[in-house]
């Protein structure tokens, strides 16, 4: 897809990276939801520093957007100490890791996001850094080659993911602490929203708030997306006031449904009740009817739809629900797209 969906989750080029950083909360504290996680993290992270020892290394994994780069943010702040920040694909040789390593502090944070696209011998690496402090490196080539091991301060890895499944097991049971970020609920995103509304200095009234949380994919990124959207349409067209009419408005502007679902959406649903009558289907042939990766079909369009109950995985393929028919106002059972009234 050339063109980037206000509604995906993942970042966008366009995202202004200073305002996404003004907007991250920055305790466990002002950090919302995520309850089970943030409580044991509270306690993990005191128990560490009445110890005066580092951090067990943490993987974070669940669906873009949700709040892993934030969550790895605070759990340095909240240690006291600095996080260095690289991405997966950005580490393409071992001397790079072992640069980063070399260069880390006592006790400081390393946030791998997108862990699992490291390459193999890079995650090598990681191993021994991870389990003993230590770096293996290799000096001379052939017969005179030999290992020399180096020390490494103590250090807390935080890995994020979208699927703890997708990182090779040997790296995986190197994480002491693993942890699944659930979906935001629409009482939360109110509150990101009212959070994010106040720093943004714009005024949201409830039940415009309420519009956005709803439309937001329970996803907080793309709650932060859509307000500041609405923030331009309500400073434009209604005294920078976000009542509940204008956020219906601006949302309907960006061809948004209620629950967030655009174009996209709608088209994969329709294909699958279309050219399908309704499923099952394998994931590569849909995702060939959208035109997307199968990857991407899998951890970014569905884990929302099925969260709504619109599909469903089976042993024999995607499925539409029998919600999905009143959802998009069509009858049981249709095929033909005449009968579809929702445009
Ligand atoms: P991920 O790393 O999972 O893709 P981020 O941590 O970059 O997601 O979060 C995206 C944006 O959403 C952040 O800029 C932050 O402002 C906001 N955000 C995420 N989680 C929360 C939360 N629990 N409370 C408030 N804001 C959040």
């Amino acid at each position: 897809m050339e063109e980037e969906r206000i509604v995906s989750a993942e970042r966008h080029s366009e995202d202004d990276p200073q305002l996404e950083v003004g907007l991250r909360p920055r305790t466990l504290n002002e950090y919302v939801g995520q309850e089970k996680i943030k409580e044991k993290l509270s306690i993990y992270i005191r128990a560490a520093l009445d110890r005066n020892e580092s951090l067990d290394h943490v993987l974070l994994y669940g669906p873009p957007g949700l709040g892993k780069t934030t969550l790895a943010h605070i759990i340095a702040n909240e240690l006291g100490v600095s996080i260095r920040v690289t991405a997966g694909p950005a580490i393409e040789r071992p001397g790079d890791l072992a640069a980063i390593l070399t260069n880390l502090g006592h006790g400081d944070v390393l946030f791998i996001d997108e862990i699992h696209r490291l390459n193999r011998t890079v995650e090598e690496i990681l191993y021994p850094a991870m389990e003993d402090n230590a770096l293996d490196i290799i000096i001379g080539k052939g017969p005179g080659a030999r290992s020399l091991r180096l020390d490494l301060p103590p250090f807390t890895l935080i890995g994020a993911t979208v699927r703890a499944g997708l990182l090779t097991s040997p790296l995986r049971d190197r994480f002491g602490i693993v942890d699944r970020l659930e979906f935001y609920s629409p009482e939360e995103l109110e509150k990101i929203i009212n959070r994010s509304a106040n720093i943004l200095n714009v005024k949201a009234e409830k039940d415009g708030a309420a519009v956005i949380a709803c439309a937001s994919r329970s996803t907080p990124r793309v709650a932060n997306r859509l307000l500041k959207r609405v923030r331009d349409y309500a400073q434009v067209k209604a005294d920078n006031i976000i009542t509940r009419s204008v956020a219906e408005e601006a949302l309907q502007m960006l061809q948004l449904d209620q629950k967030g679902l655009d174009e996209i959406d709608r088209r994969l649903l329709m294909a699958l009740i279309e050219k399908f009558e309704g499923g099952p289907v394998g994931l590569d042939t849909l995702a060939a009817c959208i035109s997307e990766e199968p990857e991407t079909l899998e951890d970014v369009y569905e884990p929302y739809l099925m969260q709504l109950g619109l599909l469903k995985r089976t042993a024999r393929g995607r499925m539409v629900t029998n919600e999905v028919y009143s959802y998009l106002q069509l009858k049981p059972g249709s095929t033909n797209a005449q009968q579809k009234l929702w445009e």
